[in-house]
């Protein structure tokens, strides 16, 4: 039996880029890779993950109601799966994921752990439930402390209601420190060079 792995972050915190080259390294050693990632509508086919330093490849791209051990057997089998934003898989689909480690296969997760609010995401959650192994992958604030949440920002400011996934919005994120984020709730956000 092969295992299952949840890689978590928070935005920024080049999961995708590790996704890449984790791919890359199994690819170069022959194995069969499925790059995959989660629709947030109902879009199906090919997309591509691409990370902030620049590193980007093709991978496929599955609805909330697709079986996922059909999703593989449909792209001709793998060693290895490996899927970008697993925070927005549904239980469901990390459940066929697991499924999956009992046919030999290698399925990777890379993910947020938790939405704008600190609460776990549902794919995130039932993957903190079944992954053999858990590992963070970890990024730092704006006021050089660990970051830990996934803040978002409208107008400067950080906001903690609404919906979880917001299409379209001209919010942006930023991973923070607990204290950044709660002062940020009541003061202005300074500008940084990048923002
Ligand atoms: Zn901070």
């Amino acid at each position: 039996m092969k295992r299952l792995y949840f890689k978590y972050g928070v935005m920024g915190s080049s999961k995708s880029a590790s996704a890449l080259m984790t791919a890359f390294n199994y690819r170069q050693k022959g194995y069969n890779v499925l790059l995959a990632k989660p629709s947030i509508d109902t879009r199906e086919g090919r997309d591509v993950i691409s990370s902030r330093i620049g590193l980007s490849a093709e991978c496929k791209v599955f609805s909330k109601s697709k079986n996922l051990i059909n999703f593989v057997k449909e792209n001709g089998g793998a060693d290895v799966v490996i899927v970008d934003e697993a925070q927005f898989c549904t239980a469901k689909q990390i459940d066929e994921l697991k499924e999956l480690t009992l046919n030999d296969v290698v399925v990777i997760c890379y993910g947020l752990k938790t939405n704008f609010k600190s609460e776990l995401f549902e794919g995130s959650k039932r993957l903190l439930e079944l992954a053999e192994s858990v590992q963070e992958i970890k990024s730092v604030c704006r006021c050089g402390s660990k970051a830990t949440m996934n803040a978002r920002v409208v107008n400067g400011f950080v906001i903690t209601e609404g919906k979880e996934i917001q299409i379209g919005g001209d919010e942006k994120y930023e991973a923070m420190c607990f204290a950044c984020y709660k002062k940020y709730q009541k003061e202005q956000l300074p500008q940084t060079k990048n923002s």
